[in-house]
């Protein structure tokens, strides 16, 4: 019998109605003659809701004990659509991540998985019932409960397809599928109806909001067909595999935007070596990811270093990098806080000349103003102010004649 792993975000289980519409949908898959796994995220906001209960509590949440709060959310929902499949007449059980054997490391908030030992899963498939599996979560060796960083749930259902040897994984969400960008920005947005792991893994990380990085690096290692659709409607969603075809390939797939950018611009830099790693290192140890760095070449000696952090770091990032550029003795430090970052995606952007020219002529007849740019071999982002997101978003779309797709 083939198995299939669903996954259904937050909003697709929000309430009660809509945990007994996703089990109607898992009873529908099971009918068809499929063993079935389904991870789950924890109700609507659940979990801002909870975090925000615990800042009232405190104002920095202890992490161990913050992490097995959070997992509650998602106890709850799996429970819940045990019992809405009991209701129609299924054999159903919930797991929480723990029985469900997925071992992580102890990094609370943002665990890895380990390794994932599904024995209990196998068993009660045998016994005939849909299995529903909290996601999001953990165990580490020490026997504490983990969180996977937000949006995690994704990873948990691609890493139990891996280790179960799915057939597929399918991502239920409240969109239907990956579009060429954002439907709510671009009117003119068209559905995808397959992509690559690489240009999606790109899309993901660059702002895409339809799955997450880490569930699509687990998903390429592994081959595993993810499939993104909406729980809401029978629209065909969106498959990503490993043998999307040449012509398919050969273009801009997708514009990705993200909107959490700030960058920070040490001024006057003295260009010697162990400058870089001085700034960074500080920063990598309390966990700030830095995006993109700009250091242009020097003139006298002394150069400009920009680079950006999630808006969210970047009150943190500024407190650690002011007093190491005071001691390096650079100039000052300036911040802008209101950026955002445009990229558009493609494999066939390798080894092909034009593709960057286009994009910033689409922007300059805008009068969009590009602050920095940054290139991988299939993607070419470039950050802009904040506001002017959309008309970039658009402007893009139509240069590259992705209503077209
Ligand atoms: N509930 C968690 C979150 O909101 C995990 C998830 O939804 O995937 O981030
Ligand atoms: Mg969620």
């Amino acid at each position: 019998m083939p198995l299939i792993v669903q996954k259904y975000g937050g909003s697709s289980v929000a309430d009660a109605e809509k945990i007994k519409n996703v089990a109607r949908r898992v009873a529908e898959t099971k009918d068809k003659g499929n063993r079935v796994v389904v991870v789950v995220s924890a109700m609507g906001d659940t979990t801002d809701e909870l975090i925000a209960l615990a800042r009232q509590i405190v104002r920095q949440p202890d992490e161990r004990e913050l992490d097995v709060l959070l997992s509650t959310g998602e106890i709850v929902s799996s429970t819940l659509l045990s019992m809405a499949l009991n209701e129609l007449g299924y054999k159903a059980i919930s797991l929480s991540g723990v029985q469900a054997g997925i071992h992580t490391d102890s990094s609370y908030s943002r665990a890895r998985i380990l390794e994932v030992a599904p024995k209990r899963i196998v068993r009660e498939l045998e016994q005939g019932n849909i299995v529903i599996v909290a996601g999001f979560q953990g165990i580490s060796r020490d026997m504490d409960i983990t969180t996977l960083g937000r949006g995690g749930s994704d990873t948990t259902a691609v890493a139990l397809a891996a280790a179960l040897k799915a057939k597929v994984c399918e991502i239920y969400t409240d969109v239907e599928g990956v579009f060429t960008a954002d439907p709510r920005l671009v009117p003119e947005a068209q559905k995808l109806s397959e992509i690559g792991y690489e240009e999606m893994l790109e899309l993901a990380t660059y702002g895409a909001k339809v799955i997450h990085p880490r569930a699509m690096e687990l998903g390429e290692v592994y081959n595993i067909p993810i499939l993104v659709a909406t729980s809401f409607s029978k629209a065909p969603g969106t498959l990503i595999h490993g043998g999307v075809s040449m012509e398919v390939r050969n273009k801009v797939r997708g514009i990705a935007h993200d909107v959490n950018v700030a960058k920070i611009t040490v001024v006057g830099v003295p260009d010697r070596p162990g400058i870089a790693a001085a700034l960074f290192e500080p920063l990598a140890q309390v966990n700030i990811n830095v995006d993109t760095i700009v250091q242009n070449a020097s003139i006298n000696n002394i150069t400009d270093l920009t680079f950006t952090v999630a808006r969210s770091d970047l009150n943190k990032a500024m407190s650690i990098v002011e007093p190491v550029a005071r001691f390096i003795g650079a100039k000052e430090c300036v911040s802008d806080a209101a950026l955002a970052k445009v990229s558009i995606i493609g494999t066939g952007m390798q080894n092909t000349p034009g593709y960057a020219a286009k994009m910033f002529r689409a922007l300059y007849e805008e009068g969009i103003n590009i602050q920095l740019i940054t290139t991988s071999e299939i993607r070419i982002t470039c950050i802009i102010a904040e506001d002017r997101v959309k008309d970039a978003l658009r402007a893009i779309h139509k240069a590259f004649e992705l209503e077209k797709v």
